[in-house]
């Protein structure tokens, strides 16, 4: 497909940065490459085009700092760098943007975060003015206080940024990386690996992405091509370029061949997209009717749950399983424990049992469900 004519809608781009990006393959913080990419973003807000980055680089950049050299588990000493380099990391993009006469700012997440409902609403704000006042919204995880061991993170900024682009409904996502796109295999160690530039069937390049261990760049082609499936739902473009190209940013967004593109799919709708990538606060067992009724887009019913665990509130994220499999995920109207209470009941019932509390029949109102995957 012409590149040219497939990025001529383009109007709201993340790109997102690895650290071996930030730091120039080096351990330093490469200035130079910081202003170029300033530089690129500068040009695409003259041409009407907003530019949201998602940048790694705290751990690594703390652990110099510090001059601590952490074993693979130890954790605290990652957090603590992550809160030394995400500082100095940010005084580096505020003063590559100062000489465009722009501000950076700086958010921080976690999915924690993204998996509260008013959070994620309140983050739309947030872009929003931010990009109205011309300042380049940052985004990285907030390492320091995130942690796997205590529940689930994004892990890697290349799901960051493709959640970040679903979420501030981009056009396309930039990720650039150390190598130039998706390959059919290893180019490191295959002399024969076809390059791939343009991808229209995600899982046909599945088996390409190698399994757990063959890393290709930062976070892997794995993590890329997860990154790419978020996107698709999102209508939104991706491609994989490589950062150490000149002008990359720049000759990607004005359609030049560089790098591999993924076509997307037109956008589901926001709500069931944010539904797919959170956190569940805790899970609604049913029958087997009622997941018929939920994967058929209809809305969930007290007579047809079995069980609600969490505990959780009403609002929060939910998995909704049946027969041990989890078939959708959705947001409840009523807690975990009103809705122990009103289970396998008729309607008319359940109005009995919750009183004033029964805000309308539906557990799980339609348009608050996605079915998964
Ligand atoms: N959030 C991490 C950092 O800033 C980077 C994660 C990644 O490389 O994907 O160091």
């Amino acid at each position: 497909m012409d590149r040219k004519a497939l990025l001529s809608d383009v109007k709201r781009v993340v790109v997102k940065i690895g650290t071996s990006s930030i730091t120039a393959g080096g351990s330093a913080v490469s200035e130079e490459f910081m202003d170029s990419i300033a530089g690129q973003v500068s040009e695409l807000r003259k041409r009407g085009i907003e530019v949201l980055l998602v940048s790694s680089g705290a751990i690594g950049i703390g652990l110099k700092a510090l001059n601590a050299v952490p074993k693979p588990n130890e954790v605290p000493i990652k957090q603590a760098a992550a809160s030394v380099g995400q500082g100095i990391l940010m005084q580096k993009w505020n003063d590559s943007f100062q000489k465009y006469g722009m501000n950076a700012a700086q958010v921080l997440i976690t999915m924690a975060d993204y998996s509260d409902r008013e959070k994620v609403m309140n983050l739309n704000n947030t872009i929003t003015t931010l990009l109205e006042y011309g300042a380049v919204p940052i985004f990285n995880e907030n390492d320091a206080i995130a942690v796997k061991e205590i529940g689930p993170v994004f892990g890697d900024n290349d799901t960051l940024s493709a959640v970040i682009a679903s979420r501030a409904d981009a056009d396309l996502l930039v990720i650039m990386s150390d190598i130039d796109g998706l390959y059919d295999s290893n180019p490191r160690t295959h002399s024969d690996a076809k390059f791939i530039s343009e991808v229209s069937d995600i899982e046909s390049v599945e088996a390409f992405a190698g399994g757990a261990g063959s890393r290709m760049g930062t976070g892997g082609m794995r993590t890329k091509i997860n990154a790419a499936r978020i996107c698709r739902d999102a209508g939104c473009l991706m491609l994989i370029v490589s950062s150490s190209e000149d002008d990359i940013v720049l000759r990607s967004v004005s359609g030049e061949d560089v790098g591999t593109v993924f076509l997307a799919d037109s956008a589901i709708p926001a709500k069931r997209r944010w539904l797919k990538s959170v956190n569940p606060a805790g899970r609604i067992v049913v029958d087997a009717g009622a997941a018929e009724a939920v994967l058929s887009h209809k809305s969930l019913l007290p007579v047809g749950i079995l069980s609600a665990s969490g505990p959780f509130e009403a609002g929060k994220p939910v998995d909704i399983v049946c027969g041990g499999a989890v078939i959708a995920r959705g947001i409840p109207d009523y807690s975990s424990e009103e809705i122990n209470l009103i289970k396998g009941k008729r309607s008319a019932e359940a109005q009995k049992l919750l009183g004033d509390r029964m805000k309308h029949k539906d557990v799980i109102l339609s348009e608050n469900v996605a079915v998964l995957p």
